[in-house]
């Protein structure tokens, strides 16, 4: 760490907060996806090597250029646990884009219990959807198929992968060796 990094960071910082990395444990395994100038920081200060980085953009300061990372890789490993999404009404809306999946609308959410609390259905990923205010007045204490509607989509639980896609925006093409089998 030196003048340099400092110097970087002051003048860079803003724009890098909109710029994702893919961040792989020591063994190769995807943990997280982060700023590019945390990721950067990483790198400076020998915590992470960079494994992908965009040779058509260097970070350049007035004192020398570096990679820019697209991926990195931690030089030390780090034990987590399974990873999972954690259950949570802002979780729930982003895996259902938002939408209500009964009549596709993005205003006025709520959550739906699809088989209703009352009638002893539980917080969970597979009984939780995205609804809006009146569809989940017009459904009421009934199932969806007893009220006569339709879902757009069966509640399920997210995997990490399709977290970290939505978390991301998108995932590049670098990182998918990382992500996925094929
Ligand atoms: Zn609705």
């Amino acid at each position: 760490m030196g003048r340099g990094f400092l110097f970087i960071t002051k003048y860079l910082f803003k724009k890098w907060v909109m710029e994702k990395i893919l961040v792989l444990n020591n063994d190769y395994t995807p943990i997280n996806v982060t700023t590019l100038s945390r990721g950067f920081k990483l790198v400076f200060k020998g915590k992470a090597e960079v494994v992908h980085f965009d040779s058509d953009r260097p970070i350049v300061s007035s004192f020398k250029s570096f990679k820019r990372p697209t991926t990195i890789r931690l030089l030390r490993y780090i034990y987590l646990p399974y990873k999972k999404v954690p259950l949570s009404r802002f979780n729930i809306y982003r895996r259902d884009s938002h939408r209500c999946v009964y009549c596709g609308t993005k205003s006025n959410l709520t959550l739906d219990h699809v088989l209703p609390k009352s009638r002893g259905g539980k917080n969970s990923w597979t009984n939780l959807v995205t609804c809006c205010s009146p569809c989940n007045l017009q459904k009421g204490d009934k199932t969806p198929k007893e009220a006569g509607m339709v879902m757009s989509q069966e509640p399920y639980r997210p995997n990490y992968l399709e977290f970290i896609e939505r978390v991301s925006g998108s995932i590049k093409d670098e990182w998918k060796p990382y992500l996925f089998i094929s």
